[in-house]
């Protein structure tokens, strides 16, 4: 008979607060989790007083802890994970575990405390004596660490639930936020650059599903800035599961522009049709709102002037969680969430084919509509739309 050892523990965050519709949010907390799960191996998930516990059913599932480990470090909506020895629920068994399972954990530390919680009010000891028993069992067994209850630099944690104890020392970080699924949809405009990844993944940490449309210019981009695109959204896969990507051609729409446009406004243009092909596609996708990369006054076509311009053709509201990050912030995200060496790939956008030499930066709208008026917008729209082709990508262990 496989007896457990050690189990995963995640503790929510922001979900806490919830009141009344605390339960869905839950239950999309664990349906997240159970999907990594499976991707891992045989475990039980299960939630009890804002805790969830991850736990092998056998061999093969313990010796992947690790794997697991790292897969719930990624679960939006957890404020703190940690490891814990799993045992029966007598002191005997609490004491010989903390013995066997804590000196390599306080190995580093030269004070700590104890606490401990029983949500089983039949176990006969209170939770003062308890946490004494353990306390006495750990200065017996580490040399040279002591007690302080004040500011101890580690503690050790025993919690007696109903069916098991738990003993655990020390927490890491959850990947905080919100669960998946429980802030609506959004269409991430998708490109191959730095920031846009990262709206992605912000707006995914906040709860939302994320749906990715990109705009390729081909031949004048290349099937290599494709399968960067796509190789982009699949390491966001890591954090949402699945993802899809819509293509969508501006070619013709860019060549007509170059023939018949004035210069300075090519990227406003550009960017405007974006966002009606954007809104489409969010339409059709049940998407409520466009997310980009934008960050305030990072180029040209990202002043507040040329944003308003670009905005006023989306028929939604555009959301850009990076509008207030330094591109130093944006990269750092990046690279901790696994994107950036993928972005810097150098291949071209749509964006830099046709770049004027002088784009506006403070455009007027009025303006803009002229040039717009020397295109048939509506027919372009519809033309594009209709190049569009899709990819569904799935997260891989
Ligand atoms: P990024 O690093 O995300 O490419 P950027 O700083 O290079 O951003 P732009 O190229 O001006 O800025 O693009 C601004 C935003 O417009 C991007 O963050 C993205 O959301 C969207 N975008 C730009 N090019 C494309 C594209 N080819 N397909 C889809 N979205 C795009
Ligand atoms: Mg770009």
């Amino acid at each position: 008979m496989y007896q457990m050892k050690e189990a995963i523990l995640c503790k929510y965050g922001e979900v806490i607060l919830k009141g009344t519709n605390k339960k869905t949010f839950e239950n999309q907390l664990m349906n997240e989790v159970r999907r990594r799960a499976a991707l891992v191996g045989d475990y039980t998930v299960r939630y009890n007083q804002s805790t969830v516990y991850v736990e092998p059913n056998n061999e093969e599932a313990e010796d992947m802890l690790d794997v697991m480990y790292a897969q719930i470090g990624k679960v939006f909506g957890f404020a703190g994970i940690c490891r814990a020895a799993v045992c029966e629920k007598t002191l005997e068994a609490i004491l010989e575990k903390a013995k066997e399972y804590l000196p390599e954990k306080l190995a580093k530390y030269k004070t700590f405390k104890c606490t401990a919680k029983r949500s089983d009010k039949r176990f006969p000891l209170s939770s003062p004596e308890l946490s004494g028993e353990v306390g006495a069992a750990i200065l017996e067994t580490i040399p040279d660490i002591t007690v302080d209850l004040n500011e101890p630099d580690i503690i050790v944690k025993i919690e007696v639930r109903e069916t098991y104890a738990y003993i655990h020392a020390g927490q890491d970080r959850g990947a905080g936020g919100m669960p998946l699924g429980s802030a609506g949809r959004g269409m991430l405009l998708l490109s191959g650059g730095i920031d846009s990844p990262v709206a992605g993944y912000m707006m995914m940490k906040r709860g939302m599903t994320v749906d990715c449309v990109h705009f390729e210019s081909f031949p004048y981009t290349s099937e290599a800035a494709r399968e960067k695109v796509l190789t982009l959204a699949s390491e966001l896969t890591e954090y949402c599961g699945k993802i899809k990507v819509h293509i969508i051609s501006l070619t013709h729409i860019q060549e007509l522009m170059r023939d018949n446009c004035e210069e300075d406004y090519f990227t406003l243009l550009l960017r405007r049709f974006m966002m009606r092909l954007a809104s489409k596609c969010a339409e059709e996708n049940h998407c409520e709102v466009l997310v980009t990369g934008e960050s305030l006054a990072q180029v040209a076509s990202q002043t507040m002037k040329a944003m308003c311009v670009t905005e006023d053709a989306a028929d939604r509201p555009v959301f850009r969680p990076c509008i207030g990050m330094d591109k130093e912030e944006i990269i750092r995200i990046s690279r901790e969430i696994g994107t950036f060496a993928t972005s810097i790939l150098p291949f071209d956008d749509c964006c830099t084919v046709f770049t004027p030499k002088h784009p506006r930066t403070q455009p007027e709208l009025a303006k803009v509509l002229v040039e717009e008026e020397k295109l048939d917008v509506e027919a372009l729209v519809e033309e594009a739309w209709l190049t569009r082709n899709t990819v569904v990508l799935y997260q891989e262990l």
